[in-house]
């Protein structure tokens, strides 16, 4: 068994947040950057002393800039299909839904992932209705991945695709893996048993097992860059927080890795789907920033996944908490970036309708650095290499210079003049603070071969 409901409970019950208790969790982590057990997990969920939990939230933001530094990678969902034969109620895909329903095929697809290039993206996730049916299911789904990497915009393509799709059994997974995707990301949802079967009506994913082992079966393919979330909503926060915890430390002792990502949507509303309309453990502002702060104290060099379901106002609030890759100008309905049928369901409804030209510019206002960076799986360091590799000192040396690069990139090609000029002004300011004279001359160097035409520079 994976998740123990007792342990967890018993744990949290026994946990005392005590100010003492606390500060020696949060200098323990900031100190060492080391992932927290579920007793920290639990001590920490448990404070309600403002105080306290702005010392929590404080020690999040220096751990994450420690890590990530000031760059926000970005993402965009490219849903190509909605038809499933789950049922889940929080969801307008499920099978007992009427909305309208839809497969792109090989065409409407490049013009999605065209639609997506011209906007300045690099790094796309898959995403499909968990359909088994012979024309949407695998196969039909490692097709779209080659027409994806194919797609070209002038001299862009897509360099990542990261995939969100049904669980899969392992030789099914060794397909996927030939494909050269970045993470599989799968989320389990509700990691409450209980909830988990009230919510989950019918087909595959009612069985909580199958899904839960997924990413026991893809590492078994080969698998080491996986990404895992929670629906927040559908059971407690604080009891979906602590399962999700010991999902990781199952993954970490089994298999010595843990997720390369953490996604944290809370539900939405969504058309025809009653979970959406009565959120049975809805989860405040206030708790969500909490949460957010709490993974990323326990679990540092884990990247933590905002989507574009939240408001710009609470996106701007979780980036100083430990959020460190958003979506941007998204849409959740499959052909919504070419608009191939605006009739065609979408999955929910969206908070942040801004357009990706938008996210940046606000980003560059709060001096974030925006990221179009994929170079950490394009040369392999993907699992424990990315954990060994993504200790403090490294960032400035690479993840940086990277991001600075695609930036620079992403000025030139996409954005608009408002952005550009901020943009180039940030990237003077970000340059000056270089100490080392050779990197400042090695990114100036990068900058020139960008200007004068070269593309696709990392390293
Ligand atoms: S959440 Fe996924 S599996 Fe469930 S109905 Fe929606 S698309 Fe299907």
């Amino acid at each position: 068994m994976i998740i123990h409901e007792d342990k967890i409970n018993q744990i949290f019950s026994t946990a005392k947040p005590d100010k003492e208790e606390v500060d020696s969790i949060l200098a323990k982590s900031i100190r060492s950057l080391e992932r927290l057990s579920l007793k920290e997990v639990a001590t920490l969920l448990k404070v309600s002393d403002p105080e306290l939990n702005q010392k929590i939230f404080d020690t999040a933001l220096k751990i994450k800039e420690l890590i990530y530094g000031n760059r926000i990678v970005f993402f965009a969902p490219l849903y190509i299909s909605n038809y499933c034969n789950n049922n889940c109620l929080y969801c307008a895909f499920r099978q007992g839904n009427s909305i309208s329903r839809k497969a792109l095929n090989k065409s409407e697809i490049l013009n999605e992932t065209e639609a997506l290039l011209k906007q300045g993206h690099k790094r796309v996730l898959l995403v499909a209705g968990e359909s088994y049916h012979s024309q949407h299911g695998l196969d039909y789904i490692l097709k779209a991945i080659d027409t994806i990497y194919n797609a070209k915009a002038g001299s862009h393509s897509i360099k990542r695709i990261n995939v969100n799709i049904a669980p899969l059994e392992v030789a099914e997974f060794r397909k996927l893996k030939e494909k050269d995707i970045g993470t599989y990301q799968i989320f389990q949802e509700t990691y409450h048993r209980a909830t988990y079967k009230q919510v989950h009506l019918s087909g595959t994913k009612s069985n909580y097992d199958y899904r839960l082992e997924a990413i026991d079966r893809a590492f078994e393919a080969g698998f080491d860059d996986v990404g895992l979330g929670v629906l927040y909503g559908l059971a407690d926060w604080k009891f979906e927080t602590m399962a999700l915890i010991e999902h990781i430390e199952h993954l970490e002792s089994k298999f010595g890795i843990g997720p390369h990502t953490i996604s944290v949507p809370r539900i939405e509303q969504a058309t025809g789907a009653p979970y959406t309309e009565n959120i049975p453990h809805k989860v405040s502002d206030s708790d969500f920033k909490k949460l957010v702060a709490v993974l990323r104290l326990a679990v540092p060099y884990t990247g933590i996944i905002l989507s574009t379901r939240e408001s710009p106002l609470i996106r701007r609030e979780l980036l100083k908490l430990g959020i460190s890759q958003i979506s941007a100008g998204s849409r959740t309905n499959p052909g919504g970036y070419g608009k191939t049928d605006e009739s065609i369901g979408e999955q929910f409804s969206l908070g942040d309708h801004r357009s990706l030209d938008e996210v940046v510019y606000d980003l560059l206002e709060m001096n974030f650095l925006p990221s179009f960076c994929t170079a950490c799986y394009r040369l392999g360091r993907t699992g424990l290499d990315f954990m060994e590799y993504a200790r403090p000192g490294d960032i400035r040396k690479k993840c940086e210079p990277n991001g600075l690069i695609t930036f620079r990139e992403y000025l030139n090609d996409f954005a608009t003049l408002k952005t550009k000029e901020s943009g180039e002004k940030k990237i003077q300011e970000w340059i000056s603070d270089y100490d080392d004279p050779k990197v400042k001359n090695r990114i100036n160097k990068y900058f020139r071969c960008i200007d004068a035409g070269q593309r696709d520079i990392f390293i």
